[in-house]
This record gives structure tokens, C-alpha cells and sequence, in this order.
């Protein structure tokens, strides 16, 4: 795998950054589990951000009701026809200008205005937006994982040419850009580091038998036990190929092999991932499951702001588990790393293969034990190809979708193309 440089800046010997005035925030996908903690954030520091842009797939209700309650300059719905409602439903109530469809959001990704963009999308859809505010320079604060798992290249060079500072909102990631030590450059950097190591949670069948985790229904594998998710993210979890997406992740953020990444499971998600050293030292971040954590990091970030998060308590939790992953229960984790060490396109054949095979599980199509194995024969039969542009990965993004569902329609079930809210 071609790992980029990590291009995030420090801050300076001379002190912390000032951030004059309110900063403007564009919140991409502000109707999920990760927008709604965004704008609570926001919300409880009216004088440092304002949320500009709002952005959400096609039910209206909810940003319906964000629009009332922060008054943004514009909303973005990538449905059209959710763009009209919406359009309706606020007339006269609030001045938010409603825009439709991928031009809009990347409108108010690269806009002028625009000064942090969070980008919340699910999945492949989140990429072209995640690419124009990098483009653009902005600060992006990324959650939507996928834009680096499928164009991690492409994604930190535009940001890396543009001066946009990322900041990583996926709780191991921010814990990791946390411990890492500040290289020369402000960037963080690798300097006496000996490995990264990932904690994951498990999920919801981390001691479950193959036979009880092959028979999972998708109410129990949303069900995680610690952390609050939309259901894509959630499913990932509970197969653990998000653990193998936030390998590729890391890989991209901080310019290190796979080999460098060691995956350990933690059941509490009290230890949010940690960095070991070559004198021993390991250093380690902690606190709560609560995404406003990360989230209230990158928005103040050089800052400490309030997050609205409760304080941990050591002494109540008392004990803390590690243990190895079970690459033979969980075969996606294996399958990611495969993918990670073919590079090029394989890691967004892996992506598309899993939101297709994640989107049939949801919708009732083919078993739990089937995502592994849609995702192997996709990955077996969509050949792997330098991504020297957006326009290959999205032709390798199409290639594996169609592959995949016709492996979901073997399966005897029926895949679920935009099955999202
Ligand atoms: P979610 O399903 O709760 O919300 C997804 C958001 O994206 C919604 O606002 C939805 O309207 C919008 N959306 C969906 N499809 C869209 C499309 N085609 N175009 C435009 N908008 C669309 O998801 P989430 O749990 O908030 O996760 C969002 C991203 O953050 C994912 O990439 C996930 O991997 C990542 N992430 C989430 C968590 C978490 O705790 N939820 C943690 C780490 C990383
Ligand atoms: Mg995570």
C-alpha cells in the first residue's frame, strides 16, 4: 500500500493557533448519529462556531427542524424532490436558501464562507464532497471513513497541495493524532514510534459461536454495546470490517504500513487506541464512548473545548480487557487487510462490496454470514487497478457494486441501492 504523508499541522512552538471570530461549519450528513453529536457541540459554543450548512439525504423532518433551530445560510438535500419539501416546509420560517444534489453539497463543502467542513456521510457517497473540501483548503474534520479507504491517495494529496489541515473524528483515529509525537514539519509524525495500536470494541458478537453470529438478525447486529451508530457503521462493527476500514484509515492518516497497525480488542472502548514508542513507553488516549469527544477536538482543535461528555471514573470502571482479534469468527477483518496489502483499487472494491452486502443484511436480504463472502467473490473477481483519478475509483466503485449484487441475488437475496435515510 502507497501510504501519503499525514498533512496535519501541529501546533506551533510559538503557541496555539488564534481562531478569529466564529467559525464557519458545514455539516455534511447532519441528520446522523454523527451530524446530530456535531451540532450539539456546536450548540454549546454559540460565540466560536456557527453551523453554516446543513446537508442530509432525503426525509425532511429532522432538518426540518435543525434549519429552525440554527438558522443555517443553507441546506442541502440530495434528493430533489426532499429539496422541494423542504424548500416548502421553511418558507417563511427561516432564510436558509435549500440546495439538491451532489452539485449543492459541493457547493457548501468548497464554499468561500466555509472555514471547518464535518464530513458525516455514509459511505462512497461521502467521498466527492470530502474531496472538494479538501480541494478547497478547508479544515476537514473527517468521519466518513470510506473517502480514505477508497481514494486515501487521491484524498491526502488534494489536501496535502491545498493546505487543508485534516483532523480525524473516528475515535481511534483522534486518540492516535492525540499520542502521536509533533514531527519538525507541525505534521504528526512517526519519530521514534514503533507501532500503532487499534483498540476495537468487537461488537456486539465478540463472544458469540460462528454458528450463533451466522443466524444474527440486523436488530441484534445494530445493537452495539457501547457505542450509539447509524446502522451501516453499526453492522461494520459487529463484523469487525470497520476495524479492518480504520486499518486502511490509519495507513492513510499517518503515513505507516499495515504492518505497523496492530488490532486489539478492548470490550469497554474506555482506551481509544494508543501509540507505543521504542523506549517501551506507550501512550495512550482515554475517555467515555461519546463521539462529542473527537468531534468537540477537531472543531476547537488546537483548543480544548467543552464537549458536554461526563468525566470518566476510573474507579467505578475498575477493570479494563484486551484480548487478540478472531480473524476466523470475523473473516472481513482478514478480507480488509487483504485489500489494504493488494493497493490500488482493492480497498474500494472492498468498500463497495461491504456497503452492498451491509445494505442486503439490513434489508433482509442474505444472512450475517454472507457479507464475508459477497465481499471475498467480489474481491476475487474486480481485478485491482492504479487509482490515478477520481473517475477509476468511481469506475472500480461501480464494477464492485454490480458484482456484488449479483453475488447478493445468488445469495437469494435482494441488494438495497440507497436504502439510507
Ligand atoms: P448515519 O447513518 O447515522 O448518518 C448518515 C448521514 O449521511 C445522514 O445524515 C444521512 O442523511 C446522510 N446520507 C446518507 N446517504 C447520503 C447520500 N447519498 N448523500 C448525502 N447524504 C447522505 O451514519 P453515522 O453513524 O453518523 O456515520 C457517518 C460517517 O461517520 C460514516 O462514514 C461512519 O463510518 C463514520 N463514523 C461514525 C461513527 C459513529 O459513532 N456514528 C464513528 C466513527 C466514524
Ligand atoms: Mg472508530
Amino acid at each position: 500500500m502507497q501510504c501519503s504523508p499525514g498533512i496535519c499541522p501541529r501546533p506551533s512552538a510559538g503557541g496555539l493557533v488564534a481562531v478569529a471570530g466564529v467559525q464557519q461549519v458545514a455539516v455534511l450528513g447532519s441528520t446522523g448519529s454523527i451530524g446530530v453529536s456535531t451540532l450539539d457541540v456546536i450548540a454549546r459554543h454559540p460565540q466560536q462556531f456557527r453551523a453554516w450548512a446543513l446537508a442530509a439525504n432525503r426525509s425532511v423532518d429532522t432538518p426540518a427542524a435543525q434549519c429552525r433551530e440554527f438558522q443555517p445560510r443553507y441546506a442541502v438535500m440530495m434528493d430533489p424532490d426532499a429539496a422541494d419539501t423542504l424548500r416548502a416546509v421553511l418558507a417563511g420560517e427561516c432564510d436558509t436558501e435549500v440546495l439538491a444534489g451532489p452539485e449543492g453539497l459541493q457547493q457548501v463543502a468548497s464554499h468561500a464562507e466555509v472555514d471547518a467542513v464535518m464530513a458525516a456521510i455514509v459511505g462512497a457517497a461521502g467521498l466527492p464532497s470530502t474531496l472538494a473540501a479538501a480541494e478547497a483548503g478547508k479544515r476537514l474534520l473527517l468521519a466518513n471513513k470510506e473517502s480514505l479507504v477508497m481514494a486515501g491517495h487521491l484524498l491526502m494529496a488534494a489536501a496535502r497541495k491545498a493546505g487543508a489541515v485534516i483532523l480525524p473524528i473516528d475515535s481511534e483515529h483522534n486518540a492516535i493524532f492525540q499520542c502521536l509525537p509533533a514531527a519538525q514539519s507541525g505534521a504528526p509524525g512517526l519519530e521514534g514510534v514503533s507501532k500503532i495500536l487499534l483498540t476495537a470494541s468487537g461488537g456486539p458478537f465478540r463472544s458469540w459461536s460462528a454458528d450463533a453470529i451466522a443466524a444474527a438478525t440486523p436488530a441484534q447486529a445494530c445493537a452495539h454495546p457501547n457505542w450509539s451508530m447509524g446502522r451501516k457503521i453499526s453492522v461494520d462493527s459487529a463484523t469487525l470490517m470497520n476495524k479492518g476500514l480504520e486499518l486502511i484509515e490509519a495507513c492513510w492518516l499517518f503515513d505507516v504500513a499495515p504492518s505497523r497497525v496492530e488490532i486489539v480488542v478492548h470490550p469497554e472502548s474506555i482506551v481509544h487506541s494508543l501509540v507505543q514508542y521504542v523506549d517501551g513507553s506507550v501512550l495512550a488516549q482515554l475517555g467515555n464512548p461519546d463521539m462529542r469527544t473527537p468531534i468537540a477536538y477537531g472543531l476547537g482543535w488546537p483548543q480544548r473545548i467543552d464537549a458536554g461528555v461526563a468525566p470518566l471514573d476510573l474507579v467505578a470502571l475498575s477493570r479494563l480487557h484486551f484480548e487478540a482479534p478472531d480473524e476466523t469468527r470475523f473473516p472481513c477483518l482478514r478480507l480488509a487487510r487483504e485489500a489494504a496489502a493488494a493497493g490500488g483499487t482493492a480497498m474500494a472494491v472492498c468498500n463497495a462490496a461491504n456497503e452492498i452486502a451491509v445494505e442486503a443484511f439490513l434489508a433482509g436480504g442474505i444472512g450475517f454470514a454472507a457479507i464475508p463472502r459477497v465481499i471475498e467473490a467480489t474481491l476475487s473477481a474486480v481485478p485491482s487497478v492504479e487509482p490515478t483519478s477520481l473517475g477509476v475509483v468511481e469506475a472500480a466503485d461501480r464494477d464492485a457494486r454490480d458484482v456484488a449484487a449479483w453475488h447478493v441475488a445468488r445469495s437469494g437475496g435482494r441488494p438495497n441501492p440507497g436504502g439510507e435515510k
